[in-house]
């Protein structure tokens, strides 16, 4: 078995075959955790989790949907937010399948180019962000991180506030520096690696990444419908996809894919507190 710990098959992309792919990744071994980005899909994330063995539930406010009227719609569930509805979330949170809140985290990419809406939009962030990872903190969840052109100003963020430093968090869609990996292994990270690796990005060496962290910090995620493995573009990705992704870091680690499986899966239960 393998579980795909950032999948949004809570998402449109799946809204006429939803069932069908989540019963077929089951009947695979693939288990998986859907991922909230604002209070429709987190809704719907947690109707998937009720209705499943082995799927779980995650709940929050992805950054580009704090509405600053400025977010492309990128994953076509894109309801913005005005404010982070505290109590809101809560009272979803408190579901026994969710394992986690978010994702959270800071998105510089979609910022204004203006300077005064550029430190506006920022501020905006870095204030949801502190209250996502409050709500994650009085509940006792794990967090689930997004960052995007921001993994400086996400370290100092963490330093600055560590009375909200989670205990339980992972850093999806893994693409800094080797020098920001290490610092984020420092803060207790554990670092999602999904199909982004398989892309040629200036300035960040995958394989080089992969290598320097270690296998007990490493979760598997496809972050489907997208990333989905080059060799299949074009396609929407599932949670099947995360298999391209074990074989990808058994390739680079030079290890067996399933000794790697058994530990990545030991890693996700004690990042969620799960068990299956
Ligand atoms: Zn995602």
């Amino acid at each position: 078995m393998i579980i795909d710990t950032h999948a949004h098959t809570n998402f449109k992309a799946f809204e006429n075959d939803r069932e069908e792919i989540i019963k077929e990744c089951l009947n695979n071994q693939t288990f998986m955790v859907n991922i909230g980005t604002n209070i429709i899909t987190s809704i719907k994330a947690i109707e998937l989790a009720q209705k499943y063995e082995n799927v779980w539930a995650t709940v929050g406010l992805h950054p580009i949907h704090l509405a600053t009227n400025l977010q492309e719609d990128e994953d076509e569930d894109g309801t913005d937010e005005k404010d982070f509805d505290y109590q809101k979330y809560k009272e979803l949170a408190q579901n026994r399948k969710v394992v986690a809140i978010g994702e959270m985290g800071l998105d510089y990419y979609y910022i204004p180019q203006n300077e005064q809406e550029k430190t506006q939009a920022q501020a905006s962030q870095t204030k949801l962000l502190l209250q996502e990872l409050e709500l994650a903190k009085e509940l006792k969840k794990a967090c689930i991180l997004h960052c995007r052109m921001a993994y400086n100003e996400l370290l100092d963020l963490l330093r600055a506030n560590t009375q909200l430093a989670p205990e339980r968090a992972v850093l999806h869609c893994f693409m800094a520096n080797l020098d920001q990996l290490k610092q984020f292994l420092d803060l207790g990270f554990f670092i999602g690696y999904n199909g982004i690796i398989f892309k040629q990005i200036p300035g960040i060496n995958f394989e080089e990444l992969i290598k320097a962290t270690p296998n007990e910090r490493i979760v598997l995620e496809t972050d489907c419908p997208y990333l989905i493995h080059p060799s299949k573009k074009g396609q929407r990705n599932t949670p099947m996809g995360v298999l391209d992704v074990l074989n990808e870091i058994a390739r680079i680690k030079q290890k067996d894919p399933e000794e790697l499986v058994q530990i990545y899966n030991n890693n996700a239960k004690r990042l969620f507190g799960i068990e299956f």
